[in-house]
């Protein structure tokens, strides 16, 4: 590493996985830059990164259909599968790194094996299956990937599922038994436990109200002391605004050129959970359908077993709903508050373009717990109301930007603004969110520490091996670095990849 570089003053708003993911890897790689951390709630993990706010399905492709789009010549798209998978393999190998070297301590209590499935019914969607299942077989990167439409092997795979249906129903799947299901809330707390260790100052109940250029080209970042309702001033020569969906409106106090025509559009979501344990016992997977024509992809119905504080529950979801809230613990007023003289066209264009999303919500929302165990009956068709609790999900708050595709464009992934200089950076949007925060700080190290990522690259490689490398071109490094994380990462997979 370079002892020469500029140690500098880092502030990081807001105490979710994305912080965790960027104070631990600045931690390695630049030990003595001062990071402060502003976090309005009182403990780390609370929001979107909690566990019981996100689905925690370790984002890999593996049975997300949505990341598979179909052509209009039948065939199917597998790029952007190929570049999440990368980018999940990213995080694996960091989250191994901190095992292996004992920053973080058991696994188990983040990260568990689960098959990744994808289900659908009906001939049209057997075949878009199939045809996915060949594309995707290819790629080292999804060996291991089974397809069937047979009754009897769907029975063994999904019991729960297949119970009380006819087998004159067209149906197929596909199961790889390498997929995970991730509690990123508590891996958020393990890492903020670490950067505690390492002296960073975590500063819970402390919300950022302002960010300020200063005159030397530094940021004064205005905090409120929430416990002792005081005011104070920070400054930083770099500030990443990790606020979830908290962060549009502290991007747009920035005043940078990027923040501007951007907008947010925050979407609600609600889970059915079941503890039951005889019910719980029938179900080992996390099974994604397919979004019914018209739904965004964020709606993709999935029915998944969770592992959270060493218990196994079944979550299914998610219902879209809407809220004018940007965070769970925001305010009613987010919405109408994000709505800038440089954002409102971009706005007011997202919201003629999306009318069947308007339309979706509503009805979404409109839905009684009865109504959601009928679509949950799609899944389960014996699952009874008495047996699923809710459980209201995270906010997301997708964003709307210009793009070459036309004025206020709604966007669906994970989103990175940083400004010309690297002083700042933001994150936005949501899936696949939290799976790929380690790619996501890759990228803004690209941006925002130009200078000193050449000298950062050795470090960066022990920490992260494929660093640079595409994996899905070199098998041997893929079959290496599976096998590896697997073992560090203490997960059970019965079918590792093998080349
Ligand atoms: C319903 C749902 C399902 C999802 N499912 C998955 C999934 O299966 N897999 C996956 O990988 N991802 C999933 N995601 C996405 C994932 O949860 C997010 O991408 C990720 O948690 C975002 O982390 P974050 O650190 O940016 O935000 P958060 O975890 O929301 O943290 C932001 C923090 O900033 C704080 N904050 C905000 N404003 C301020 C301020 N002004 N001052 C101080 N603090 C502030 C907040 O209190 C909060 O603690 C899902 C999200 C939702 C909502």
């Amino acid at each position: 590493m370079d002892n020469q570089q500029k140690k500098r003053n880092v502030i990081l708003i807001g105490a979710g996985v994305m912080s965790a993911t960027l104070g631990s890897m600045l931690k390695e790689l630049a030990p003595d830059w001062n990071i402060k951390v502003f976090e309005k709630l009182e403990k780390a993990g609370s929001e979107s990164s909690n566990e019981w706010n996100n689905a925690g399905t370790g984002h890999a492709a593996l049975c997300e259909l949505n990341y598979t789009p179909e052509q209009a010549d039948g065939s199917v798209d597998i790029k952007k599968a190929i570049s999440i998978n990368e980018q999940f393999q990213l995080s694996r190998q960091f989250w191994s790194f901190l095992v292996n070297n004992k920053r973080i301590a058991n696994p188990q209590d983040f990260i568990m094996s689960i098959p990744h499935m994808s289900l659908v019914q009906g001939e049209e969607n057997v075949r878009f299956l199939n045809t996915r299942f060949e594309a995707l077989s290819k790629s080292p990167l999804f060996k291991g990937m089974e397809y069937s439409a047979d009754p009897a092997k769907l029975k063994e795979w999904i019991p729960l599922i297949m119970e009380g249906r006819s087998s004159a129903d067209a149906m197929a799947a596909t199961k790889i038994d390498s997929g995970t299901d991730v509690n990123f809330g508590a891996l958020t707390e393990m890492l903020f436990d670490h950067l505690k260790e390492q002296q960073v100052e975590i500063n819970y109940k402390h919300a950022v109200k302002d960010i300020k250029r200063s005159g030397d080209g530094t940021w004064e970042v205005k905090v409120e002391d929430l416990a002792n309702d005081k005011i104070e001033y920070h400054s930083a020569d770099f500030v990443f605004i990790g606020g979830g969906g908290g962060s549009l409106p502290l991007l747009q106090k920035t005043g940078i050129p990027e923040s501007k025509h951007i907008g947010g559009f925050p979407v609600s979501g609600m889970f059915l959970v079941c503890n039951d344990p005889e019910i719980v016992e029938q179900h080992h997977a996390k099974v994604y359908g397919k979004a019914k024509v018209g739904a965004p992809p964020m709606s993709v119905p999935h029915l998944d077993t969770r592992f959270i504080d060493n218990k196994k529950s079944l979550l299914f979801g998610p219902f879209a709903g809407f809220s004018p809230k940007f965070l769970k613990t925001g305010s009613n007023m987010d919405l109408i508050g994000s709505v800038k003289p440089n954002n409102v066209f971009t706005m007011l264009a997202a919201g003629a373009k999306e009318m069947s999303l308007t339309k979706y919500l509503i009805q979404q929302v409109m839905l009684s717990n009865e109504k959601r165990v009928e679509e949950l009956r799609e899944f389960i068709p014996t699952a009874k109301l008495k047996d699923w609790d809710v459980v209201v999900a995270g906010q997301r708050v997708q964003v709307i930007k210009d793009t070459d595709k036309g004025k206020g464009t709604l966007q669906f992934g994970t989103e990175i603004v940083t400004a010309a200089d690297g002083s700042v950076a933001a994150l936005l949007g949501a899936s696949p969110g939290a799976s790929t925060a380690v790619h996501a700080m890759l990228e803004i190290f690209k941006k925002c520490f130009p200078d000193e990522v050449g000298g950062w690259e050795p470090k960066i490689k022990e920490m992260i091996p494929s660093y640079g490398v595409s994996l899905s071109e070199n098998p041997e490094l893929l079959q290496e670095i599976h096998t590896s994380t697997a073992k560090a990462l203490q997960l059970d997979e019965k079918s590792p990849i093998e080349i």
